[in-house]
């Protein structure tokens, strides 16, 4: 093909034959599987609505916090092992286990619930001994969410602010 269009979730130049959706009529091409994803689950945070900018064109965050409990605590280094794996993932802004309780603080433009619960799948898998089901249902059910971002609204730096 001729050229290139922008993926609309992190803004990157992607070649017209990467991964594709087809929303509203209107073909969107993204540079990974990850974004088309985020893409797919909340397609007005990246496009907008009629009238209104999306969130992702203002350059906001919307910052979103989901507590739960584990039927048992993580040990300390158990802790710091999901603390690392989410951490390194993107759109994670806090994870913090005190006890039983986990609270996990997160951009929803750059990840969704489903990816960090299949995040959390693989920590599991890792920590082995049953943890994988037990935080994916903990994450699923959890007992507090609340969106945060009408407090904190900060410019967004852009997904691949770091990378080299
Ligand atoms: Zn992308």
């Amino acid at each position: 093909m001729d050229s290139s269009t922008e993926d609309p979730v992190c803004g990157m130049q992607v070649s017209r034959d990467s991964f594709t959706l087809e929303h509203l009529g209107i073909r969107y091409v993204f540079c990974s599987q990850q974004c088309q994803e985020r893409f797919k689950a909340n397609p007005h945070l990246y496009i907008g609505v009629p009238g209104k900018k999306a969130p992702k064109q203002e350059g906001i965050e919307i910052i979103k916090q989901r507590r739960f409990r584990l039927e048992q605590p993580l040990t300390d280094a158990e802790a710091a092992i999901l603390a690392q794996a989410l951490g390194a993932m993107m759109g994670i802004k806090h994870i913090a286990a005190e006890g039983n309780t986990i609270s996990i603080t997160y951009d929803l433009i750059q990840a969704t619930a489903e990816q960090i619960e299949t995040r959390i799948g693989q920590v599991g898998t890792q920590l082995g001994a049953g943890w994988r089901e037990r935080l994916q249902r903990g994450f699923v059910h959890y007992f507090e969410e609340c969106e945060v971002g009408n407090l904190e609204v900060t410019p967004h730096r852009g997904p691949h602010s770091g990378a080299l």
